[in-house]
């Protein structure tokens, strides 16, 4: 892999909380390298280092201080882009460069449920990127095609449901989440209404949560994915900290296990990403702490870098089967890791 030219990646939405990470992340990397970046009107035509208020704890990076905003639409100097818009913006945006030829690697909630895109978590359902031909028959894309990385509270409740499915198969699942204010992007939520706060409410979260689920741990059957059959509640709260998803969950499942058998299956999980040794791939994906007082948004949200998801307070459930806490970083394994990892899977699979 090394020894072939790198990808040159576009960002949409690069001055945006993801967009950030993304660029970050990009630095150095092995397959890839940032050739453009584009944003809003606001931004478009100006020097990158004038219009993003850059947030990360590390220095930007040199090579895109220069760099021009473009409009996020085709043409665009890259192989292949990597959208982190508004949905509304991204629903026509990411059509718009796939017609056009490029592979979209994208973060919104604009194509994650359509029933020809990917939804895509390279350590569970890799097998769904068969979706891609069927996606370029259905919207005569050519070469052009869009995958999709799951909503920030969805991936770290389907790391911990894919072993349980996998071994014992899923009834129900409720989930009540607190989770960090950089999901709302920036500035996000006002500090007067999360300062001394919890928000009960984050417009259209629930509803994401209860569906892709199903989607990412069903199975690719001939040109659709056939959803798994299990049921999802969830309720969601926004919380003052700044990164990272905490999720409470219980879970009944359709056969016998004991609470030893759910630690095995959560820490003995891997996928195709731990077998090619992706450069984003976390050794471990799922993390198993056995403290009582663990996983916490500040100590377990770094974990592999950001990448595991840390799950602890595994027992008995006195209504459902079992009930377990998880953490997983937003903008990171919910976010700009995931595309990184999915862009990684693409190049594995010759796809990129
Ligand atoms: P954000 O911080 O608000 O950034 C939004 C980005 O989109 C900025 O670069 C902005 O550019 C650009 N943008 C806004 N309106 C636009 C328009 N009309 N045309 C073109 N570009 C426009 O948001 P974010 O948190 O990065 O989220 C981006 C996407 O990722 C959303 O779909 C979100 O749901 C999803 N996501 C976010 C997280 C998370 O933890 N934050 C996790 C998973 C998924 P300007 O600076 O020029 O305005």
């Amino acid at each position: 892999m090394s020894n072939q030219a790198k990808r040159r990646v576009g960002i949409l939405g690069a001055t945006g909380t993801v967009g950030q990470r993304l660029i970050h992340m990009l630095r150095d990397h092995p397959y890839f390298e940032v050739s453009a970046l584009a944003a809003s009107d606001r931004s478009e035509g100006k020097r990158f280092i004038d219009v993003c208020q850059w947030k990360l704890p590390y220095e930007m990076p040199e090579a895109v201080r220069e760099m021009p905003v473009y409009p996020c639409k085709p043409p665009l100097d890259c192989d292949v882009v990597m959208a982190s818009l508004p949905s509304d913006i991204a629903l026509e945006a990411e059509a718009a460069f796939a017609a056009a030829g490029y592979p979209v690697i994208s973060n919104s909630s604009a194509f994650r449920m359509a029933a020809d895109v990917p939804l895509l978590v390279p350590e569970i359902n890799p097998d769904h990127l068969k979706l891609i031909p069927v996606q370029q028959r259905n919207r005569g894309y050519g070469k052009g095609y869009m995958i999709t990385n799951p909503n920030c509270t969805t991936i770290g409740l389907v790391m911990a449901l894919a072993p349980l499915e996998r071994q014992f198969g899923l009834e129900a699942v409720m989930m009540t989440s607190m989770q960090a204010i950089s999901g709302a992007g920036f500035p996000g939520v006002a500090s007067m209404d999360i300062i001394d706060n919890v928000l009960p409410f984050i417009s259209g979260e629930e509803e994401k949560v209860e569906v892709e689920p199903q989607k990412i741990l069903g199975r690719f059957a001939g040109s659709s994915i056939q959803d798994a059959p299990f049921l999802v509640s969830a309720q969601c709260n926004r919380v003052p900290v700044q990164d990272g998803h905490l999720e409470s969950v219980r879970v009944k499942l359709r056969t016998p296990a004991s609470v030893a058998d759910l630690k095995a299956a959560f820490a003995n999980f891997t996928g195709l990403p731990q077998e090619l040794n992706l450069p984003t791939a976390p050794a471990r994906p799922i993390i198993v702490r056995e403290e009582k007082d663990r996983p916490q948004p500040r100590l377990d949200r770094d974990a592999e870098k950001g990448m595991a998801t840390v799950i602890g307070r595994i027992g008995k459930d006195t209504i459902f089967d079992f009930k377990l806490t998880l953490i997983s970083h937003n903008t990171i394994r919910g976010a700009a890791g995931a595309a990184m990892l999915n862009a990684e899977l693409l190049v594995a699979q010759g796809l990129l």
